[in-house]
């Protein structure tokens, strides 16, 4: 079967009804034994140091031959993505772009056209999508359930994450994926409720650090809300297709995604959030917007490298938690 890689969250269900393989080229890089090596590699064929370490983990993934054919988002996303079209293009790989209405053009419109191109790659009609897309909204739901089950206190937010930031592409086998997600629930619903003193939401993109939920979820906090990863998971399973993707706020105008983030902090009862932003990425910038806009304490913390938090960080995130929980008694 084809692999066909993508840089960002895409109607995954395309690739599958093309009876291809979807992988998420930031998903090959960050569950690699070693991540490491993607970033050297990416340096060592002249990627500049000061470039994002997704760009350089998406760039060594598709270099080392992971994929067939790639999709790039180029709009929407990060303008890092355009460049990196242009080298893979220029080593002779099947490149093909997609793009996300930014700004004031008709949502709805620009989508159905972008996914209809989509389609006509895979050479797939709607019918045959439809029919894919009622298989992955039984995954789709259970991973609504699986965030459910966060707030409620029964899955961990490291759980809830990793579970969330690989529906990108079902981890390339979504009957697979379905199964262990199953398996997961019916564990779940014997587990005892865990309460934490103090109730954290993240929101930025998917953080590089290995460790740094387990950090946080040691301290008697429960990360109960993951922004983006949720975004990732399509939670609109009430509306058509199209406009799911027009209520997915990761890749529009900070104000969707403000105001997907004021709902669950009130609908989470969420105390704090950490604002995870990476280096070089563009979008740290939007920190500014956040501190203004968002009514509770809020705590950026950012990351480069695929490690461990490093000491200063985490005294930061202590004397954060610390505050908080001193702000709650
Ligand atoms: S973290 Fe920022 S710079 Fe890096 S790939 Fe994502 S959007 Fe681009």
């Amino acid at each position: 079967m084809k692999k066909v890689g993508f840089t960002t969250t895409i109607p995954v269900e395309v690739i599958i009804a093309g009876n291809c393989l979807p992988v998420d080229l930031n998903n090959i890089f960050i569950t690699s034994k070693n991540p490491y090596t993607y970033i050297e590699k990416a340096e060592e064929d002249g990627l500049p140091r000061n470039t994002c370490s997704w760009i350089k983990g998406i760039y060594a993934a598709v270099m080392n031959k992971s994929v067939d054919e790639v999709i790039g988002v180029v709009e929407g996303d990060c303008s890092n993505t355009h460049a990196l079209m242009e080298i893979f293009r220029d080593n002779g790989i099947s490149v093909l772009s997609f793009a996300y209405p930014y700004g004031e053009k008709e949502k709805h419109g620009f989508l159905k056209q972008q996914i209809e191109n989509l389609m006509l790659h895979f050479d797939i009609d709607w019918m045959m999508l439809e029919k894919t897309i009622s298989k992955i909204d039984t995954i789709r739901e259970k991973l609504m359930l699986l965030d459910k089950l966060t707030v409620e206190g029964y899955v961990s937010g490291l759980e809830n994450h990793l579970w969330l930031v690989s529906s990108t592409d079902f981890n390339s086998d979504y009957i697979k994926f379905e199964k262990e997600l199953k398996q997961f629930l019916d564990e779940v619903k014997k587990r005892k409720r865990k309460d934490a003193k103090i109730r954290l939401g993240f929101i930025g993109v998917p953080t590089i650090f290995s460790d740094i939920y387990q950090f946080v979820e040691e301290r008697d906090c429960a990360v109960v809300f993951n922004e983006v990863q949720r975004q990732f998971s399509i939670p609109y399973l009430e509306y058509d297709y199209i406009e799911r993707f027009v209520r997915y706020t990761y890749p529009y105008d900070i104000t969707y995604r403000l105001t997907d983030i004021k709902k669950e902090i009130v609908n989470r009862e969420i105390d704090g959030i950490i604002h995870y932003v990476q280096s070089f990425c563009y979008r740290q910038i939007q920190d500014v917007i956040f501190k203004k806009e968002l009514d509770i304490p809020i705590i950026t913390i950012e990351g480069n490298d695929p490690e461990s938090i490093d000491a200063r960080t985490k005294i930061r995130l202590e004397s954060f938690i610390e505050m908080l929980i001193g702000k709650k008694m």
